[in-house]
């Protein structure tokens, strides 16, 4: 007889997502926790979905907020995390904020109630070669046994466990009568392309007082588990600025091969370079800018690079311990690994950043091992769905795929194809400052949720 039993290793956020969405369609789950006969550096209790920081899931405004879409989403698809977190509400103004204790029981109990899901405790140490179908959804404190387990699986170097985060901004805020395109001596890529880069100029002036907002900004400091050594290439901004003042000058932010169009006889003292961080062209990495300097911190010191005195950031920048494969690479369109395909992946070690975006792979990844189960198709959600822009990001929409860019990113707009709207609301006045943007954002979201709903048919 057939099995058709799915192992998922990973009871957290994303696994408890897959056992639900999979036993729902059909699926004879096993749900595999290491909890509490082996803990984690950051978890506290045996329940199951613990949440290990903070207790929100961010804003709950789907007409405006890309996180809140996502929830919009994810309600529309049955997700028991989300039920589990509107039953579990505390008072969070516009956000989504769960009392921590009573959410992992709600999931706890929902899940070992569930007739088609046993949950197994147990760490998993490598992958029995028995089992037919498997979700791995470890997070990203994934027991170094089984990380061990999948880098040998994945046949890749490493298995990243320093997460070393550049800031990204939507390219739409940036003052390109300010900046420039131009790769540094023209040089041409492989895609044909000699003017790959943005480039924002700064003067001397300019550069000193950078530098010292640099060094003088507010820091984060590592959590007691997060020791891990700093790799040269990926030197945080503002240690690279504490080995010498013009270390940056001679590092990421050197001003030689380019040339300002907009002062071409004024030679800048030093260049910040940004790189197109996603297929659309609508968010762009700040090149070299990982850094531990606080979020608030962050924005008011980015804020002084001419050429993006309004930028606003898709994802500020950080460092910490974390445990992700290059999906891009590794991954096929439907989560699986492409040397072993009985083997799909879920949740924050796909390369997705916090709760909910982890549940939504989750989903994602329990559908379709249902489906293979049952030997039928799941197609993914639509590109213009949060759902399907985050599988988009971790399955193949990142640039440059399978290169060491890849870097874990929360959902944003940015991840979804950009819609132009009107310059005049419905009654014909034209917009104020700022209002375009809204517009433009609730135009998405619309489109998102009517896009999902013409999919969900039949799926
Ligand atoms: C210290 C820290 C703070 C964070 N703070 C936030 C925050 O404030 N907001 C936010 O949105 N995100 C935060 N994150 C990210 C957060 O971990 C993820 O968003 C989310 O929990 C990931 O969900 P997941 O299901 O992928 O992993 P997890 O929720 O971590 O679940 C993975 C599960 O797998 C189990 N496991 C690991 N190895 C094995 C094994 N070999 N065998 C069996 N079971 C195993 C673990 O015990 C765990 O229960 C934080 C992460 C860390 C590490």
């Amino acid at each position: 007889m057939t099995d058709r039993t799915l192992h998922i290793i990973g009871g957290g956020l994303a696994g408890c997502e897959a056992a639900w969405q999979a036993a729902n369609t059909g699926a004879r789950v096993v749900l595999h926790e290491m909890r509490p006969v082996r803990g984690t550096d950051a978890h506290a209790t045996d329940k199951l979905a613990e949440l290990v920081c903070s207790n929100s899931f961010r804003s709950d405004d789907w007409e405006y907020n890309a996180v809140g879409l996502l929830h919009a989403e994810m309600r529309r698809m049955g997700s028991l995390i989300m039920a589990c977190a509107d039953a579990c509400q505390t008072p969070a103004g516009g956000a989504l904020a769960v009392d921590r204790e009573g959410f992992a029981q709600a999931v706890t109990a929902r899940i070992e109630a569930h007739p088609a899901i046993t949950v197994e405790r147990g760490e998993v140490t490598a992958i029995p070669a028995d089992w037919r179908q498997v979700i791995i959804a470890t997070g990203p404190l994934t027991s170094p046994d089984l990380a061990s387990a999948i880098l040998k699986l994945t046949g890749e170097d490493v298995l990243s466990f320093f997460d070393a985060i550049a800031p990204i901004v939507h390219f739409d805020t940036i003052d390109m009568d300010v900046a420039w395109k131009q790769s540094r001596y023209d040089k041409q890529g492989p895609a044909g392309d000699n003017a790959a880069y943005v480039n924002c100029p700064m003067n001397a002036a300019q550069y000193e007082a950078f530098i010292d907002a640099v060094l003088a900004g507010p820091k984060s400091e590592f959590k007691n588990w997060e020791h891990v050594p700093y790799f040269d290439g990926c030197l945080p901004l503002e240690v690279m600025a504490e080995r010498g003042r013009e270390t940056p000058r001679h590092g990421p932010m050197k001003p030689v091969g380019l040339t300002n169009p907009h002062q071409p006889g004024e030679k800048p003292h030093a260049v910040v370079q940004l790189r197109q961080d996603n297929a659309l062209g609508t968010l762009w990495n700040i090149v070299g800018f990982q850094t531990k300097l606080k979020h608030a911190a962050q924005t008011e010191v980015f804020r002084m690079i001419p050429g993006l005195e309004k930028a606003v950031f898709a994802r500020l920048g950080g460092l910490h311990r974390n445990t992700f494969i290059n999906s891009p690479k590794v991954l096929d369109g439907q989560l699986r690994l492409i040397t072993d395909p009985r083997l799909r992946f879920a949740g924050q070690i796909t390369g997705v950043e916090g709760y909910v975006e982890s549940a939504a792979i989750g989903l994602m990844a329990g559908r379709m091992a249902a489906a293979d189960l049952a030997e039928q198709a799941f197609p993914p959600p639509p590109p213009t769905t949060a759902l399907g822009a985050l599988l988009g990001h971790i399955t193949g929409g990142h640039l440059d795929a399978g290169a060491r860019s890849f870097q874990p990113m929360n959902i944003n707009y940015g991840l979804l194809p950009p819609m132009d709207p009107p310059k005049r609301d419905d009654d014909g006045r034209r917009f104020q400052r700022g209002e375009r943007g809204r517009a433009k954002k609730k135009l998405m979201s619309q489109r998102s949720l009517a896009d999902l709903d013409a999919w969900a048919v039949g799926n």
